[in-house]
């Protein structure tokens, strides 16, 4: 079989390179293979089961158009500042401008036009105050909260847009590995339907996700691809009732605080605030149970959950960050008979398990019923716990009441971003006709950064195709008000 531009990998990377492609009228033929299903045939037993069944032979959450997006909360990081280190491959102005032009895409599709996070200035300044009191940064970035089952309807608008527009999808179509000859990339290897094929093309694009990470560092192995290694991020998932963090969430919905707390000063940061939101739990294709959070644009609970994140970075004699915090989420998952487990921070504290029932005599009731009452501390490692603990204690100061007796943290929290790949501003790769986009390429971590890097490959693409340079639309600098700061309010 043979195609113009195959991208491997139908999440936000992968569907935004094939829109821009269309948008600046590309006519090379593309062709988009995805493991998993189409949007609309998507879902998570979980809603009929009330527990997670391990689907094989992948998890509905992360695979199938729109990737990890799909089921997510759609939360769009309006600033250069959040979701990667993309900025300083591309520049930051470039960055901001195409977050801007992406924003409007999702616009388009049906996003709502309200931004969270805007406003508010003299609350902004008191929360900052503390922030600084507790020796934290705080970086405000406006969200456009698309919620769970608006991100279906608009990646659902945006599947039926390629479609129309003579992009193929392959649908449960597992690409298994590239066809490399001399440093040139020429295609892929794919198995449909139970049948092994091979898809020659000009320019190959994997876009696989964090899930796919693990895949492309074999690959990159394999077939001497330059990469360094990666980071991951391995933490816990902290909830805690709405009243507590009320003033954070009406004033700025997400605040995202990054500290270095005392010993270590290793960066520990706030990700992925849910309010009103639930906990999930995702599981990996070799079982791994890890968690997650999300909040659906109605139906809200009366918690807030959040992600505390450690960066780790290895580099000799041992560098292999994904099978380390592998390890980490193993232990974990052994100790909670392969469940989530959670742990009130006060018991923490004194340095005891928590008991099933010390749960339920609190005010905050758990909004993963399935998640296992035990001992994280057995098994996240004790650099790492220090870093949370003492990172609780430093927010304390921000949200009070937030490092209570009741706080739960649940584990395992990991984020795999694995290999950066080693490419241009242009995303050129050591392999000729090879690029690696999202969150797969260690560049991104999040919905909008891994959107821009691929209305940015659709750009080069186009370019090199139609033989000219492609002018941004003019005012598109002004979308987002940027204060002196460079903070975007
Ligand atoms: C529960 C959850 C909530 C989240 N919430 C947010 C949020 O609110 N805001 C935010 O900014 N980010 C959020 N994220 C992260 C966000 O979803 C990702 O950063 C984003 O989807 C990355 O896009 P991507 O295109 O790089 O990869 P992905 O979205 O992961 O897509 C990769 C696709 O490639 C496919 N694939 C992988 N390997 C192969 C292969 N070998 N052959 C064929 N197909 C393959 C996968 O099936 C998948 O569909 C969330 C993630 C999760 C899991």
């Amino acid at each position: 079989m043979k195609t113009d531009i195959v991208i491997i990998g139908a999440g936000p990377a992968g569907i935004f390179t094939a829109l821009e492609l269309i948008r600046k009228g590309s006519r090379q033929k593309i062709t988009m293979i995805e493991k998993g299903k189409a949007i609309e045939k998507r879902k998570c037993p979980k809603s009929t089961t009330q527990k997670c069944v391990s689907c094989k032979p992948y998890c509905h959450i992360t695979t199938g158009f729109s990737g990890a997006g799909a089921f997510s909360d759609g939360k769009l990081s309006l600033s250069y500042e959040v979701g990667g280190d993309l900025p300083s491959l591309i520049g930051e102005d470039i960055a901001q401008r195409t977050i801007n032009y992406t924003d409007r895409i999702y616009l388009e599709f049906g996003a709502d036009t309200h931004i969270e996070g805007l406003g508010n200035t003299q609350e902004v300044k008191e929360i900052r105050k503390r922030a600084i009191q507790a020796g934290l940064k705080l970086v405000d970035c406006p969200i456009r909260h698309l919620g769970t089952e608006k991100a279906q309807e608009i990646y659902y608008s945006i599947e039926q847009y390629l479609l129309e527009n003579g992009v193929e999808i392959l649908f449960g179509c597992n690409c298994k590995n590239l066809v490399i000859e001399n440093q040139v990339c020429k295609g892929v290897h794919v198995e449909l339907d139970g049948k092994d094929d091979v898809i020659y093309a000009q320019s190959v694009i994997a876009a696989t996700g964090r899930r796919g990470a693990d895949w492309l560092e074999k690959l990159c192995s394999e077939h001497g691809i330059d990469h360094y290694p990666g980071t991951v991020d391995i933490g816990v998932r902290v909830e805690v009732r709405n009243e507590i963090m009320e003033q954070v969430n009406s004033v700025l919905y997400e605040s995202k605080l990054i500290g270095y707390p005392l010993p270590f000063k290793n960066k520990v940061r706030t990700f992925c605030q849910n309010p009103g939101g639930f906990v999930s739990q995702e599981n990996y294709d070799n079982d791994l149970a890890v968690v997650n959070g999300h909040s659906y644009k109605n139906l809200k609970s009366g918690n807030t959950n959040l992600a505390i994140l450690c960066s780790h970075n290895f580099s000799h004699p041992f560098n292999q960050p994904i099978a380390y915090a592998q390890k980490v989420g193993e232990l974990t998952n052994m100790l909670g008979a392969g469940k989530i487990l959670v742990q009130r921070f006060g018991d923490i504290l004194e340095g005891k398990r928590t008991w099933a029932d010390e749960l339920s005599r609190s005010n905050l009731r758990p909004t993963l019923p399935d998640a296992v009452a035990g001992d994280i501390t057995s098994a996240i490692p004790y650099r790492t716990m220090i870093n949370i603990i003492n990172f609780i204690q430093a927010v304390d100061h921000v949200v009070p009441g937030f490092a209570s007796i009741e706080t739960l943290l649940y584990s395992p929290e990991l984020k795999f971003y694995s290999n950066r790949i080693k490419m241009d501003k242009d995303f050129n790769t050591s392999v000729k006709g090879l690029y690696c986009l999202g969150d797969s390429s260690g560049w991104t971590r999040g919905l909008m950064m891994a959107s821009i890097m691929g209305v940015l490959m659709g750009r080069k693409l186009a370019e090199a195709e139609l033989g000219i340079k492609i002018e941004e639309d003019p005012d598109i600098s002004s979308e987002v008000p940027v204060n002196e700061n460079n903070f975007c309010f």
